[in-house]
């Protein structure tokens, strides 16, 4: 059995046979966290997940991306983000439902800034939009799951990050005296970075780029986080794993990023599947 922790089988990809993707995950012993990218999408994780009886949950948020409005166009992608606000109690109504186990995707994203002058509003509403979800997390006890990818050659995405987490673990909250819960999703940093996450009590999900990067950075990135906090996913439809490259990825080819970490990590698939599964069962409370 394999938990895909980071899907988006309510994405448009998956418009005509979202059902029957996750069926047929299902089948071959695979569950999944449908995850959120604004308000309508994640409305629609929540849907998907409460039209199976188990299996299948939800993650609600706002990705950085849609804190603001450009016109993304990328290999897998080509889209206009909308401008959305972050609507605390709107997300907060949608996160009451049993299905959803976390706040996300959300995060910062100094990648794919709008060309202009002054990028500094742009980061400062994605933060503030990060710091609203990061609270709900805590008020609600969710995990948060964590959407990072710094501008290239610059780091300094990964220290207003910190920051936050820091600032806002150290408040006490009367609603929600435990620790936040934290998962960091397609994380692509260096390995100093990475410590500082784990230091922090971080669960680190991987995906296909394991499969098909070439720089050796993530084969670093994934003997360095123990085998405790190591989770598995997809991000579909995108980030699709060798051998299907070029295909849409799905939920089902999660087993091939499973595979690939168990050789990097120098353990059995098996061992791989039980310890993913039962660090997702834990972090998630599935
Ligand atoms: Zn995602």
């Amino acid at each position: 059995m394999l938990i895909d922790t980071h899907a988006h089988v309510n994405f448009r990809a998956f418009k005509d046979d979202a059902k029957e993707v996750l069926q047929r995950a299902l089948e071959s012993g695979i569950q999944v966290i449908n995850v959120g990218s604004q308000i309508d999408t994640s409305r629609q994780t929540v849907e998907l997940a409460n039209q199976f009886a188990s299996g299948v949950y939800a993650v609600v948020g706002l990705h950085p991306e849609h804190t603001h409005s450009q016109f993304v166009d990328e290999e897998e992608t080509h889209f206009k983000t909308r401008e959305e606000v972050f609507d605390y109690d709107a997300y907060k109504k949608l996160a009451l439902d049993p299905k959803v186990v976390g706040i996300g995707e959300c995060g910062l994203d100094y990648y794919r800034l709008p060309e202009v002058q002054d990028s500094e509003p742009i980061k400062q509403k994605q933060r503030d939009a990060f710091r609203a979800q990061l609270r709900l997390a805590k008020e609600l006890d969710k995990v948060l799951v964590i959407h990072s990818r710094p501008a290239k050659g610059d780091e300094s995405l990964y220290d207003d990050l910190l920051g936050i987490l820091d600032e806002e673990n150290n408040q006490p909250s009367a609603l929600s005296p435990q620790p936040l819960r934290f998962e960091i999703h397609s994380f692509t940093g260096s390995p100093q970075a990475l410590q500082k996450f784990l230091d922090r009590g971080a669960y680190v999900s991987f995906n296909g780029i394991t499969t098909f990067d070439k720089t050796g950075n993530m084969e670093q990135l994934v003997k360095m986080v123990p085998l405790d906090r190591i989770l598995l996913e997809t991000d579909c439809p995108y980030l699709t794993p060798v051998p299907n490259r070029g295909k849409r990825n799905e939920p089902a080819y999660v087993q091939y990023v499973a595979g690939k970490v168990a050789e990097l990590k120098g353990v059995s698939v098996e061992e791989i599947a039980a310890r993913t599964t039962e660090n997702a069962r834990r972090l998630f409370r599935l």
